[in-house]
């Protein structure tokens, strides 16, 4: 309950609590520019650890973390292969054709997850006709796939592959949080055979804001100046990073039951008529919802005026995103209301 309101929107939606509010106010501040800020350097040594990486890079978002990972492992005219779905290519606003003059060239996976012999048949051969792919980039747990998670094999076969032409790798992490707790696989075993890993703070660990960038030093020297080049360099940011490890501390292990309640959800929901949903596909916090012959921006209105607050992400299709904001209890009242709409 936020507002009054039951918010499934997403997982952003979520403000800082009383606690989280205390951490920021106490937080030891500096000058992070000029490399001062002891909170922001505590918080991107302990995300280097828990990634197995050299070293972080605190970000304003999520998308910027990408950008940067995109912008230091390629040049202008350079191709970049990812699955057709995914974040980088569908909700970053044309940033890694504006930003780094990359091209992208599409897979179409399941759900989110492609094969290694997709990613091989994608690969442009060397003639003068192509441009050159230089990155590969997964996401995982996958937004659109509705927060599926890629089993560590597959990751195995499609990051093997890409290394064995030569490619870097990128996996946009924004929700590894929750494919780690769901699966159990730690988030270093997710991260190894990338280059390049992102994870939001304030998706469902409920930060108010902020993002990281892991990887080797060097890529992530390359990606300390892209950050001040795009104006992404912060001043006495702790007061945010502060927020960011309160939420690593507090609210990981809480995951488990957002994606408890997804899957509760998902099960109320799939016996109504006029809509389709299958709790087999929830693996994480998200549920995608058919709506048929129900058109989905009507129904969130209808649900709106119930205090039921989801997105309509098509013309048929609804998503419920669970989050710190959202109780047990709350379950029975979202099914209750989808059966009063339809
Ligand atoms: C939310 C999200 C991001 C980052 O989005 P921002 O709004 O820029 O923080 C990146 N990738 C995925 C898969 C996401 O869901």
């Amino acid at each position: 309950m936020l507002n009054g309101k039951i918010d499934l929107r997403s997982d952003t939606i979520t403000p800082p609590d009383a606690g989280m509010r205390q951490a920021m106010a106490d937080a030891i501040v500096g000058d992070d520019v000029l490399g001062d800020d002891p909170t922001v350097q505590a918080l991107e040594k302990h995300v280097a650890e828990l990634l197995g990486k050299e070293k972080a890079l605190y970000v304003p978002s999520g998308t910027m973390a990408n950008q940067l990972a995109i912008r230091t492992q390629t040049r202008p005219g350079d191709a970049m292969i990812l699955e057709a779905n995914a974040h980088i290519d569908c909700y970053e606003s044309g940033a890694p054709a504006a930003l780094a003059g990359v091209h992208t060239r599409r897979v179409t996976g399941d759900r989110g997850r492609f094969s290694a012999q997709l990613l091989e048949a994608a690969i442009p051969i060397k003639n003068d006709h192509f441009a050159q792919a230089s990155l590969v980039c997964v996401e995982n747990t996958h937004n659109q796939g509705g927060g599926s998670i890629w089993p560590l094999s597959q990751i195995q076969d499609v990051t093997g592959t890409a290394r064995k032409h030569g490619l870097a790798l990128h996996l946009d992490g924004a929700r590894l949080w929750n494919a780690s707790a769901a699966s159990g696989v730690s988030l270093a075993d997710y991260a190894a055979t990338f280059d390049t890993v992102s994870v939001c703070f304030s998706k469902g660990l409920g930060a108010p804001v902020g993002s990281a960038l892991v990887g080797p030093s060097d890529l992530i020297e390359k990606a300390r100046f892209y950050r001040k080049q795009q104006g992404g360099a912060m001043r006495q940011v702790g007061i945010l990073a502060a927020a960011a490890q309160y939420a690593l501390t507090h609210n990981r292990d809480r995951l488990a039951q957002d994606h408890d309640h997804c899957r509760q959800l998902a099960e109320g929901l799939c016996g109504i008529g006029g809509i389709e949903v299958d709790p087999e596909e929830v693996e994480t916090n998200m549920l995608f919802i058919e709506t048929g012959k129900h058109d989905a921006a009507t129904l969130t209105q209808k649900l709106d005026e119930l205090g039921i607050r989801v997105l309509a992400t098509g013309p048929s299709t609804l998503r419920a995103v669970t989050n710190l904001t959202f109780q047990a209890d709350e379950v029975e009242r979202v099914i209750h209301a989808f059966k009063q709409v339809l």
